[in-house]
């Protein structure tokens, strides 16, 4: 039936990876690639790998009917232009809109999102927001967060990404949850935001500050070699019950709960999903309960206290499922 056949490409562009993906209608992934950016390429050779990838996927589907391309990216996006800006990963393609640019080039309508909004889209209709036995099937209203290299997230309301006046919602990982004078210095050029608290690359400076403290010399910490001191470094020694890499995590574990606190009073979802690899090392420790916990202990009110907190279950699927999803909303079905 020539209908079932039709299918989306869908790419997710982070800071590493270009992934590319066919995805049907169902959300599944019939085929997927991806080609590393390559490090210090200019805006031309950055483009020149994202074509390629999304180059091979349209060539798969061969006779397939592609309905549309969607792409989530690592960047805002300007909801009327598609225009790319405020990249810290991919700042080479700041001012280009990939939908004007590609369009032609592939003889698909191309739609684009931030990429962490796209992964929320795919787990609010494939991922935690399909599976969660607890929540009613599908949640209302979904936030997600992906806690990981930075701080991302989305805000799905009744299966429609919430992007604000301009595009540009939701940041979670730039609340600020600390305003003391003396708080970390964030990369959005602000200082005590959750980014800056509790993302992968906070807990790596946090633990290289703190190791060279004279108490905590006898820390498995203080005997690695610099470029050793990683976020999955902390949460392994933390796991071995090193003492100052569980206090590194206890903190990112108070500021996660007291970002999740502001965003259940703002928003007042009815699922709260967290991914990304900080995440899994939380989980790896067990320690979700205990956020759901101290969050549900700032909470207001017991319908606050009522919205669970689950991990995230696509992976790195999620943004790709995503992006399909996007297309997938802006062609019904006949
Ligand atoms: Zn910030």
């Amino acid at each position: 039936m020539a209908e079932s056949s039709e299918v989306v490409v869908a790419m997710d562009w982070g800071g590493t990876w270009a992934r590319a993906a066919v995805v049907d209608r169902q959300g599944a992934v019939r085929w997927r690639s991806r080609q590393a950016n390559p490090t210090g390429a200019d805006r031309a050779a950055l483009l020149a790998v994202g074509l390629e990838v999304l180059r091979q996927a349209v060539a798969w589907c061969g006779t397939w009917p592609i309905v549309g391309v969607g792409i989530g990216i690592a960047a805002l996006v300007d909801g009327v232009t598609g225009t790319l800006e405020g990249s810290p990963h991919l700042r080479p393609l700041n001012g280009v809109s990939l939908k004007a640019l590609w369009e032609p080039e592939l003889g698909h309508p191309i739609w684009t999102g931030n990429d962490a909004n796209l992964a929320a889209l795919g787990e609010f209709h494939y991922g935690a927001g399909h599976a969660e036995p607890l929540a009613r099937t599908p949640p209302k209203t979904l936030f997600y967060m992906t806690v990981s290299t930075g701080i991302g997230g989305g805000l799905v309301h009744q299966g429609e990404v919430y992007v604000g006046a301009h595009g540009l919602a939701v940041e979670p990982g730039h609340m600020v949850i600390d305003w003391r004078p003396d708080a970390p210095k964030c990369d959005c050029g602000s200082a005590g935001c959750l980014e800056a608290l509790a993302s992968g690359s906070a807990v790596a400076r946090r633990a290289r500050q703190r190791r060279a403290e004279p108490y905590w010399r006898n820390s498995s910490l203080a005997g690695l070699p610099e470029d050793a001191i990683t976020s999955e470094a902390v949460f392994e020694a933390a796991g071995r019950g090193d003492a100052l890499a569980i206090e590194i995590v206890d903190e990112v574990v108070q500021a996660l709960a007291a970002g999740l606190a502001g965003v259940l009073h703002l928003v007042d979802p009815d699922l709260l999903v967290l991914g990304g690899g900080v995440t899994q090392g939380l989980v790896a420790l067990d320690r979700l309960p205990a956020i759901q916990a101290l969050m549900r202990q700032r909470a207001m009110s017991n319908g606050h206290r009522r919205c669970p907190l689950v991990p995230a279950r696509l992976g790195d699927a999620a943004g790709l499922v995503g992006a399909a999803r996007l297309v997938w909303q802006q062609t019904p079905q006949l």
